[in-house]
């Protein structure tokens, strides 16, 4: 399902721009708008999804979905053999400003730990 306000959910949409690298039925990923590597990219679900702490038992295809996505793309773009980092921001505490759920895909340089 899509949400009409949902910032993810309009670029989904296409009613808002955004450079799109790979889309199917289920997935869409696209660059980020503020990249915080030389490599930032966003995957998402199509259906509006809260976040992690939203999902559900009968879920566990959609996250395989996702992760699938992320790691073609990180062989796509050169950082698989370098390394890159996979995250996931949920909730307040966890820094998730858009509440739909996107897995970060950062990579092109060296990651500290831990984050902050
Ligand atoms: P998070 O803080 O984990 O919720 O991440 C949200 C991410 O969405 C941030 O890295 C933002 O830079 C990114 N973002 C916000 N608005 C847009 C947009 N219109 N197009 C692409 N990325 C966006």
């Amino acid at each position: 399902m899509s949400d009409p306000i949902c910032l993810f959910c309009r670029i989904i949409r296409r009613e808002l721009p955004a450079t799109v690298v790979y889309e199917d039925d289920e997935v869409l990923a696209f660059q980020d708008i503020a990249p915080k590597a030389p490599v930032h990219l966003l995957i998402v679900p199509k259906r509006h999804v809260e976040g992690l702490q939203a999902l559900e038992d009968g879920d566990a295809g959609l996250i395989g979905s996702l992760f699938a996505c992320l790691t073609r793309l990180a062989r796509e773009r050169g950082v698989a053999r370098s390394g890159y980092r996979a995250v996931v921001n949920a909730g307040a505490d966890g820094g998730q400003s858009v509440l739909h759920l996107h897995l970060h895909l950062l990579g092109g340089r060296p990651m500290d730990w831990p984050p902050g």
